[in-house]
């Protein structure tokens, strides 16, 4: 029997993929990956209502090594589309050589996204992921060139589709002839998409690099800033940010938190001088409920010791506060 191995995202289109091989007594087997930007969710789900078996690979070593200087470049974010695709379908290739599968493949479709979708940057894929005509695209193969599972009739190429461009159409009256009802929308998933998160790591590519897992799980949480000197500050929206500040902090960090008004934990990040803690202490007044003018307590700990700050709340533009 064939068997095939296929990068499942967990969205409509790798969800149609497992279907039009499946429809030809292919046996598919789904892979999906884990770093800080992305995880496995949607595949587990999918994987689970197609009754199909699935590998999950954390993948963030890799990916982070791959995001200091993507060959291919980012997208309209940080998004490396390219370089990333290829990454992904090189270990789904290196596991389909393990173990003995006929091919890998993948759910796109030409031309759907225009820098990382057109024929050049399939091609690419394929050959800088050492797939070469052993990687499927199952919903464009109609238009692209002949693969070498297809050429040995391992797939019936007769049976693949020939969908292209970014129309959802298509895809929305193959799911429903397929019965398959539930799946995300296109654009969630991975927040090297988002423009918020991404302004977020340039920053910290920028300044610290991206070698601190932590640093990167930071962003996900609370308003970041940097103060004068540089250093970074998060500073929490709402109690459950709060609380996975705290949570979150290490060894060398500083946490301030407010002392008698309601107000948001602030973590330093590797601590800092007085004039830092004192700048950090008046962000957590100014973005707390403490009056400008107004004199408050802010605990400051670190190491296990806590101590008490006395700070001025300041006036909204009286901090030399940079918003990342
Ligand atoms: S959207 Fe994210 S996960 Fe998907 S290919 Fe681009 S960088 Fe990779």
């Amino acid at each position: 029997m064939t068997r095939a191995l296929g990068l499942l995202s967990g969205g409509l289109d790798s969800i149609l993929a497992v279907c039009v091989l499946r429809e030809q007594g292919i046996e598919t087997t789904a892979i999906s990956f884990e770093s800080p930007f992305f995880g496995a969710g949607n595949a587990r789900r999918a994987a689970a209502r197609l009754g199909i078996p699935l590998l999950v690979r954390d993948i963030t070593a890799e990916h982070l090594e791959m995001m200091k200087a993507p060959r291919y470049g980012f997208g309209a974010n940080m998004n490396p589309c390219i370089d990333c695709h290829i990454l992904m379908v090189r270990i789904a290739g290196g596991i389909m050589r393990e173990e003995g599968y006929d091919f890998v493949f993948t759910g796109e479709v030409l031309n759907e996204r225009p820098m990382s979708q057109n024929r050049q940057a399939l091609r690419v894929v394929e050959k800088r992921s050492g797939c070469e005509g052993l990687l499927l695209r199952p919903l464009s193969a109609a238009l692209l060139d002949e693969t070498v599972p297809e050429r040995e009739g391992k797939v019936d190429r007769s049976r693949l589709l020939g969908l292209h461009g970014r129309s959802r159409k298509p895809q929305m009256a193959l799911a429903a002839e397929y019965g398959v009802e539930e799946y995300p929308s296109p654009a969630g998933g991975c927040l090297l998409t988002d423009p918020g998160f991404s302004r977020r790591l340039r920053d910290l590519r920028d300044r610290e690099g991206l070698g601190d897992v932590r640093a990167i799980d930071l962003l996900k949480v609370g308003r970041h800033f940097r103060l004068g000197s540089g250093r970074k500050i998060v500073v929490g929206r709402k109690e459950a940010e709060n609380r996975r500040l705290r949570e979150m902090a290490r060894e060398g960090d500083v946490l301030l938190t407010p002392r008698g008004f309601p107000g948001p934990t602030v973590l330093v990040c590797g601590g800092g001088g007085e004039d830092e803690i004192l700048e950090a202490a008046r962000a957590c007044a100014r973005y707390g409920d403490a009056v400008p003018g107004e004199t408050v307590g802010v605990a400051r700990t670190a190491g296990g010791e806590t101590g008490l700050l006395s700070v001025t709340c300041p006036a909204p533009d009286g901090l030399s506060l940079h918003r990342v």
